[in-house]
């Protein structure tokens, strides 16, 4: 049995991925559950799995829950913070990582398992955005199995050729006849919405996605498109594409979760019900197919597919996304940083949905082109960035 690790342990897809691990019990034993704040969750989830260690990333968590671990006389053991935790990931307690926490907070514990060599399922995908090349770097320097667990890139890498898919972020799409990538979007719950209502649009309406069921900052990047955006500049890193191998198409019914289209005309399709516990099975099996728990799609049920453009002047991020992901890792560091401010702002109504892209915009204008090196540097990209959105809300935004 492998011995898994779920950052993010409590979200959406770390409940996806521990309902998988229910239904496959033979395949891991869980070792490590980590979250931020959600102490009952945890405990309810220490309670049945009885992972061999917890972490809390907030101390005032940490500290309840040993309270509340001590009075179940539940094994686990409760790292102390950060240090304790990144050991841990690199040690021989681990030998897979499900890369599930939300949002820049996730890259440190996704890279240090990343460059200790772990097999890595790879949801956290705004870690690859803020760390794009340097993240492939290590990859390629420890030689890990890193696995695509977003639904449109565990799509993508299931319509590959295995040379392809053993070697991401440094193969050549080209040299294994790949013409195009087929990045597939509903278009979230705004498809049809007039613009001129924008304005108006509340949390509440914006985290509703037709088709998924997810976290509330994936939910409301899903409404801009920035989701898409993010992605897209994941699969340029994921599969090494160039601008003309990539393209967004949006497909309101989210049944084909992304294509691969190749030089002979073929278009390989991945299917299935928008059910992220079907990648996650996939990655999770391994080299062999494993019981999802998610129904099977019926095709006598499914609404005709249809397939559009994107309209940039109704999904301004992704545009904003696009144009990032080519003038360099600062740019996409900033995007990715201030998306997070902006978003966090929708949620606590200080700002109106269409002022989420205003504000990447606005702090992508007034950022430097810099070459980035480092992860320190990229962190304190990250944190600039932040301040910046930070004021010019205070000052410009506010409702
Ligand atoms: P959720 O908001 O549902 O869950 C986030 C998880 O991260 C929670 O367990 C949360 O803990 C934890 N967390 C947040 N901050 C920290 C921190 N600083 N340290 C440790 N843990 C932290 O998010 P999702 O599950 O929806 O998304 C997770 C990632 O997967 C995102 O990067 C997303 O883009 C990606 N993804 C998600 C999909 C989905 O269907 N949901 C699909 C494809 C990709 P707590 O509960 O204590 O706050």
């Amino acid at each position: 049995m492998k011995k898994l690790a779920i950052l993010g342990a409590t979200g959406s897809i770390g409940t996806s991925t521990l309902s998988v691990c229910r239904s496959n019990p033979e395949l891991y034993t869980i070792s490590l559950l980590v979250a931020s704040k959600s102490v009952d969750k945890m405990l309810i989830l220490c309670l049945e799995f009885k992972p061999t260690y917890v972490a809390m990333s907030c101390p005032v968590a940490t500290a309840e829950l040993a309270v509340k671990l001590k009075a179940e006389n539940c094994p686990s053991l409760l790292l102390n913070d950060e240090t304790e935790l990144l050991q841990l990931l690199g040690s021989a307690e681990i030998d897979s990582v499900m890369a599930a926490i939300v949002g820049g907070a996730g890259l440190k514990t996704t890279l240090a398992s990343v460059e200790a060599g772990k097999e890595v399922f790879l949801a956290n995908k705004e870690s690859l955005v803020m760390s794009g090349q340097l993240f492939i770097d290590a990859v390629k320097k420890s030689g890990t199995k890193l696995w695509p667990v977003d639904s449109e890139h565990n799509a993508i890498y299931q319509a590959l050729s295995p040379r392809l898919q053993n070697r991401l972020g440094h193969c050549s799409l080209q040299a294994e006849g790949v013409s195009k990538i087929l990045l597939t979007g509903s278009g979230g719950p705004f498809l049809n919405k007039p613009l001129s209502e924008f304005s108006t649009i509340t949390p509440a309406q914006a985290v509703k996605h037709p088709n998924w069921s997810m976290g509330q900052k994936i939910s409301i990047d899903s409404a801009t498109m920035m989701n898409k955006g993010l992605e897209y500049i994941e699969a340029r890193w994921l599969f090494n594409a160039s601008r003309e191998q990539l393209q967004v198409i949006i497909h309101p019914q989210s049944v084909i979760h992304s294509m691969v289209q190749y030089i002979d005309g073929s278009v390989i399709a991945q299917m299935g019900n928008p059910d992220m516990r079907i990648p996650i099975a996939y990655v999770m099996g391994g080299e062999k197919r494993i019981n999802s728990g998610a129904s099977n799609l019926d095709f006598f049920s499914t609404p005709e597919l249809s397939f559009l453009p994107p309209d940039f002047e109704r999904y301004p991020c992704l545009k904003l996304a696009i144009d990032a992901c080519y003038q360099g890792q600062h740019a996409t560091t900033t995007l990715n940083a201030v998306n997070e401010v902006a978003v966090d702002a929708f949620l606590d109504k200080k700002i109106q949905f269409p002022q989420i892209s205003q504000l990447v915009d606005s702090v992508l204008q007034q950022t430097a082109t810099q070459h980035v090196g480092s992860i320190e540097q990229l962190l304190e990209i990250d944190r600039q960035a932040k301040n910046m959105a930070l004021q010019i809300i205070k000052r410009d935004f506010l409702c």
